[in-house]
């Protein structure tokens, strides 16, 4: 079963060993740039590899401040935290994601609200956050977004790019003026997707991107906060200890994180963006193969959301019943072609199982048939 798809992966990966659904290249000055920082001693919470880092990711972006951080989840706890999110507060968001979406909100004191995804993104969908906000918020006279319920206030909404293909965001920077709910993209997945010659994360205050291993580049661990200036100034003052700046002295002027990258970990970062949009051409090669392969099949490519330009970080496929998923997960796994089911959905965690929610019919259709395929760089490949 499947078998013309296993044989498939192995002719891409040229291998008969176990392939890993996602796993790090560095071809580039990785090496040359870590063994820098151990030269120079500065391995640690300074160091001109992390100021390199954000300057070049916030070119890449386009965007005025890029913050390196520590993680992906340390970036998204400090933009929610930045965006204004309190203790008591409710935060819209989608509930096919990474845990850490939710978790970040959780950080904060706040909790999710979980809002339906559309099919042909797999992010939050648009349409189903303004059906949910006419029926179950209002606006008050001081213009707060709130629960008609209990009055809980309603800070931010935060989508999340799936995979990397990007959601409706334009839409959903309108439904969010228009309800003063402060827009914050967790884009950890989406480094590289473009939506209308905009890069994801851009859009909303607040953007964040994650460098974990198992990302479209890796810093070992890492994570990066895109914003404005102002609150960009205020997002690596807030993540560096709020230590005020002074030759010697310690004044630290509110509760700061330590959530900075070490510097050894940004010169990783640094070498790994070099190669990303050689990366990027890769895999939308390969999801082209991946397409063309499955075309008639009973499996469906998951294709980028027209006008967008997707990073296809992971391929997947989404099957004609959950019990189908079933055979081709065993199928593959068995065969070292490691696949998995995408996420349990957010709401069906028993820490998030009494959130508010909406109707989630999409979400877990979803949930039950999209199966994630090997991604990674190919060896070899040169554009
Ligand atoms: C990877 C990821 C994160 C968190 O990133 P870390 O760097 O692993 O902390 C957050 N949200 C989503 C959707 C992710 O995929």
């Amino acid at each position: 079963m499947f078998d013309s798809l296993i044989k498939f992966v192995r002719d891409q990966y040229q291998t008969n060993d176990f392939i890993p659904l996602h796993a790090p290249v560095f071809s580039g000055h990785e090496r040359d740039y870590v063994v820098e920082t151990i030269e120079s001693t500065f391995v640690s919470s300074v160091g001109a590899f992390v100021d390199r880092f954000e300057r070049d990711m916030a070119a890449y972006t386009s965007s005025p401040k890029a913050v390196a951080t520590v993680n992906g989840t340390a970036a998204l706890h400090a933009a929610l935290m930045l965006a204004g999110v309190q203790p008591g507060d409710l935060v819209l968001t989608q509930p096919l994601t990474f845990v850490a979406t939710c978790n970040a909100i959780a950080y904060c004191g706040a909790a999710p609200v979980f809002i339906d995804v559309d099919r042909h993104t797999l992010g939050l969908s648009p349409t189903a956050l303004e059906k949910w906000l006419d029926e179950y918020a209002y606006i008050d006279s001081d213009g707060i977004c709130r629960l008609k319920l209990d009055e809980r206030v309603l800070r931010a909404c935060l989508p999340m790019h799936t995979f990397g293909h990007p959601v409706e965001i334009e839409y959903l920077v309108t439904v969010c003026k228009r309800w003063n709910l402060v827009l914050i993209e967790d884009a950890a997945e989406s480094l590289g997707s473009i939506y209308k010659s905009r890069h994801t994360g851009t859009f909303g205050r607040l953007g964040i991107l994650s460098f974990n291993g198992n990302k479209i580049i890796t810093t070992g661990g890492g994570g990066m906060i895109l914003a404005g200036e102002e609150l960009g100034a205020r997002a690596k003052h807030l993540t560096t200890t709020a230590k005020k700046p002074h030759p010697y002295e310690y004044v630290h002027d509110e509760v700061g994180y330590n959530y900075r990258l070490p510097n050894i970990n940004a010169a990783l970062g640094c070498a790994q963006l070099e190669q990303l949009e050689d990366f990027i051409a890769c895999k939308r090669e390969l999801a082209s193969r991946y397409a063309e392969v499955l075309e008639g099949s009973e499996l469906q490519f998951f294709k980028e959301p027209e006008g967008c330009r997707s990073n296809y970080w992971l391929n997947a496929v989404i099957c004609e019943s959950p019990a189908r998923r079933d055979v081709l997960l065993k199928s593959t796994n068995d065969s070292g072609v490691m696949t998995r089911p995408i996420w349990k959905l957010m709401n069906r965690l028993p820490l998030y199982v009494n959130c508010l929610r909406g109707d989630l019919t999409n979400a877990e259709w979803l949930e039950a048939r999209v199966v994630n395929v090997p991604s990674s760089v190919l060896p070899g490949w040169k554009a």
